[in-house]
């Protein structure tokens, strides 16, 4: 067993009996502690051959705090990975979902997938979301696209079929997949918040999402988008660009150029529901140029039919 696996086996027995004592300090989120901490540890014995561990050991000590951690030797091992994690560049915040991908890693993209969904489905970290869908709208596609869309949340169409973009805009979606040259089911296609935005009760339509419904659902889309490794995604909408960036900004001046989020492109550009909205050539014509934008980084080839459509005939 490596020392790894020795020092979290420690520290879950450790929490585990801090439980058992029932002390006042051991509250829900020490429970939540030993949860991220056991599915670290399941996750590192399968990834122990193909994963350096240092990371894993700073992020398995991160999940508990120093005062939980009553072995002096462990204690000084916590705090050693907390100097180690403030010197370096930390992206996400820790999350297992997260924690648990190892990056630059493109095997069994299909079952990581499948695992991460089986967490998603029974998420309640939003109660008022949880109690209100009727199903959780994980994802859809193709564990190993190269393209992904990436849109706000489900709305009604969306919650009662549990896969997103299936409503008028979704359709309108599904058309610009196809008229860029692929099948929906070869690109990956998800929302930040995986909930429908609960409205109030015989109300009927959509809400946007709030930004800390989409703080909270956050972490699992970056753990989607690290197992699947898109080479390039696309943000629908403001709403989207906001989730994924925090931006304000808005869609004019976001649209038709390059973000970044870690090492992914990301191209910004209106929301589908915009264009049923507004059918104006022109507006139509400007998310295709961002789509062929995106052909063009992904290298794939573009026919001259394709590089005019909805130029206008003048
Ligand atoms: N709009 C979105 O942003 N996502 C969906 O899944 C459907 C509509």
């Amino acid at each position: 067993m490596s020392s790894f696996t020795q020092g979290l086996e420690i520290l879950l027995q450790q929490l585990r009996s801090l439980d058992r004592e029932n002390r006042p300090r051991v509250d829900q989120s020490n429970l939540d502690r030993i949860e991220r901490l056991k599915i670290a540890l399941a996750e590192h014995l399968r990834t122990e051959t193909t994963v350096g561990t240092s990371s894993r050991l700073r992020q398995a000590y991160a999940a508990a705090a120093p005062e939980d951690v009553p072995d002096p030797e462990l204690r000084a091992r916590h705090s050693e990975a907390a100097a180690a994690r403030s010197s370096v560049t930390v992206e996400h915040e820790l999350d297992p979902t997260v924690d648990l991908v190892p990056t630059k890693n493109k095997d069994d993209q299909e079952r990581r997938l499948a695992a991460l969904r089986e967490t998603v489905l029974v998420c309640t970290k939003c109660a008022h979301l949880a109690e209100f869908r009727h199903s959780v709208v994980f994802g859809v596609g193709s564990p190993k696209a190269e393209l992904m869309f990436v849109g706000e949340a489900p709305g009604a169409d969306e919650d009662l079929r549990g896969e997103p973009f299936v409503g008028k805009a979704g359709e309108l979606l599904t058309r610009i997949i196809e008229t860029m040259g692929f099948a929906r089911s070869e690109v990956y296609i998800a929302n930040v918040l995986k909930c429908r935005p609960d409205m109030p009760k015989g109300s009927s339509g959509n809400r946007p999402p709030t930004p800390e419904e989409m703080q909270t659902c956050l972490p699992y889309l970056r753990a989607q988008i690290e197992i699947i490794q898109p080479k390039v995604m696309v943000a629908l909408g403001g709403v989207a660009m906001k989730g994924l960036f925090g931006t304000s900004e808005p869609m004019k001046s976001l649209r038709g150029r390059w973000h970044s989020f870690g090492d992914i492109p990301v191209m910004a550009t209106f929301h589908p529901s915009y264009l049923l909205r507004n059918q104006a050539l022109s507006e139509k014509r400007k998310v295709w140029e961002d789509m062929l934008r995106v052909l063009e980084r992904l290298q794939a080839p573009i026919t001259q039919r394709q590089r005019n459509f909805f130029l206008s005939k003048a």
